[in-house]
């Protein structure tokens, strides 16, 4: 998987980590950027997949069966944060 956009070291990784930092018993008091941020990381497909790409016609008939493979993403980043909003391939 070649992933466009990627960084060496995207803003959001400085964030300190606020977890646990709020009242016992009552969290989570403040979201998480850096977890939060880090789970929009942790989504992005690290490696090739396929999908069904099956083709219809205008009357929705089938046409043709296929799967298509996708070896290639390109991240979209929030420019704050460079945090991962999504990608697309
Ligand atoms: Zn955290």
């Amino acid at each position: 998987m070649k992933i466009n956009n990627s960084l060496a070291k995207a803003r959001w990784e400085s964030l300190p980590c606020e977890c646990g930092k709020g009242v016992i018993n009552s969290f989570p008091i403040k979201e998480c950027l850096h977890c939060k941020f880090e789970q929009s990381w942790l989504s992005v497909p690290q490696k090739n997949f396929t999908f069904n790409d099956d083709q219809y016609d205008k009357n929705f008939k089938l046409i043709k069966k296929q799967t298509r493979t996708v070896k290639e993403i390109t991240l979209v980043r929030g420019e704050r944060f460079q945090d991962v909003i999504g990608w697309n391939f």
